[in-house]
C-alpha cells in the first residue's frame, strides 16, 4: 500500500531508527539528517516517514506530508543559519536527474555561493 514501509528502503530504515543517521529535526511525519556525502556546508536531507518513491508520488498520494517536508526544509535552514544568505531545496526526481534512492527527499544545500543552473 502507498505510504507503507519498503523493507528494502534504506531511508525507510533511517526513519525507523533501523540504520543511523545524524538526525537533526524530527516531526510526526518527517525526518531530517545529515547527508552521509555534503555538497555543501549544510547538507541535510528531509525525507516523510511514509514511503512515497519520489517527491512527485508523495504529492499526488500525500500532499500535506509533502507540506510538513517543505516546511522543515525551512526550519533546518533556519536552524543551521542559512536562510539569510540564501540556500537551495532540491528534489532529484528519477535517475537521469541524479536520484539514487527511491524514496521521497528534499535536499536543503547551503552554505556556499550555489551555481545556476546547477550541473
Ligand atoms: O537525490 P539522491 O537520491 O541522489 O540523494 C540521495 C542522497 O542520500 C545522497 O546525497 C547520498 O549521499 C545520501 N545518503 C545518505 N546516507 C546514506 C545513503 C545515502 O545521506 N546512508
Amino acid at each position: 500500500m502507498a505510504g507503507e514501509p519498503q523493507a528494502d528502503c534504506l531511508f525507510c530504515k533511517i526513519a525507523s531508527g533501523e540504520v543511523p543517521a545524524t538526525i537533526v529535526r524530527e516531526t510526526e511525519t518527517t525526518v531530517a539528517f545529515r547527508d552521509i556525502n555534503p555538497q555543501a556546508p549544510t547538507h541535510v536531507l528531509v525525507i516523510p516517514r511514509a514511503h512515497h518513491p519520489d517527491a512527485a508520488s508523495l504529492a499526488a498520494a500525500e500532499p500535506q506530508i509533502l507540506a510538513d517536508v517543505l516546511a522543515e526544509t525551512g526550519r533546518v535552514a533556519a536552524d543551521e543559519k542559512v536562510d539569510a544568505t540564501g540556500y537551495r531545496v532540491v528534489f532529484n526526481t528519477g535517475s537521469g536527474a541524479g536520484q539514487t534512492v527511491f524514496h521521497a527527499h528534499a535536499h536543503v544545500l547551503g552554505g556556499r555561493g550555489l551555481n545556476w543552473p546547477p550541473g
